[in-house]
């Protein structure tokens, strides 16, 4: 288990000073729903209505920085609290504790995943809450990836619930412990640029890893169920991944992908390839 640097804390800041940090960085954040990058992936489940109680999110939100107020029309619109992951680099932008220990594990899930690739986190990666729909070329979204400000947006559980009809993941039941899965993915887009060379990674290629994390995350017996009903083989020496498999059938493509990277004989060797990969595909090796 790798162990990352404690976050700097800005408890030493003014209320002002800190009130514009949070302020920036929340109209840096308003600014790219339109983002190059944005993951996206199909919601297709329903979701386990518990909350978990202050008391356990305690232990995953150790530092709380401050309160601001986004305002639409001059009208205020929502109060945020910004909160750090107590093991994790991670920020967390929420107007509710609610999300906060499944987001926050889920983080860390996909850190100590990546961490055996030799993967590591090098700048704070924030995941803002939202409360509505997120689409991408046409596609409903659950989550997506910005490049350009390293920041991660989901929606909340709560939202999902209330607005997807029957929420499922790769064919299973949307609960909390997806979510947490759901957002272990979006961790992977941001750790692989942050350990990446190239500006522009290939998106097959960051698919690939952030699907076999989803997957490797989850406890087994939920992944075995997957991986059963999915009945595939990993991808094959020469191989193409491609995000158009993706598109067809994105269950199949997870499991293909997870099935590939816990399989092959240096899967380190094939990491850092999906992290120089140039090109819009990948093949398997
Ligand atoms: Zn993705």
């Amino acid at each position: 288990m790798q162990s990352y640097p404690k976050k700097q804390t800005t408890i030493k800041l003014s209320q002002s000073k800190q009130s514009q940090i949070v302020k920036l960085l929340l109209i840096t954040l308003l600014c790219i729903s339109d983002s190059v990058n944005a993951d996206e992936q199909a919601i297709d489940s329903v979701v386990n209505s518990d909350v978990n109680t202050p008391a356990s999110l305690m232990a995953h939100s150790d530092i709380y920085i401050n309160t601001t107020t986004t305002t639409q029309n001059g009208q205020a619109t929502a109060r945020h609290n910004t909160y750090h992951c107590s093991d994790t680099p991670v920020s967390v932008i929420a107007t509710s504790i609610q999300d906060l220990a499944l987001i926050c594990d889920g983080a860390q899930q996909a850190a100590y995943f990546l961490a055996q690739y030799q993967l590591v986190i090098t700048q704070t990666i924030v995941i803002r809450i939202i409360e509505r729909p997120l689409s991408f070329q046409g596609y409903s979204a659950y989550g997506s990836y910005n490049k350009h400000t390293n920041a991660i947006e989901i929606m909340s559980l709560a939202y999902i619930q209330q607005h997807t009809d029957t929420p499922t993941m790769y064919g299973q039941p949307f609960d909390q412990i997806h979510y947490k899965a759901a957002v272990a993915h979006e961790m992977v887009h941001s750790i692989s640029h942050q350990n990446s060379p190239l500006d522009t990674l290939s998106q097959s290629a960051q698919e690939y890893l952030a699907h076999a994390t989803q997957l490797a995350v989850l406890p087994t017996h939920y992944r075995s169920v997957i991986i059963n009903a999915a009945n595939i083989e990993p991808w094959l020496p020469g191989d193409t991944i491609s995000d158009i498999y993706m598109a067809i059938s994105p269950t199949k493509f997870a499991v293909k992908s997870y099935l590939h990277l816990t399989t092959t004989a240096d899967p380190s060797a094939f990491v850092n390839i999906i992290l120089n990969a140039k090109w819009m595909y990948v093949d398997a090796s």
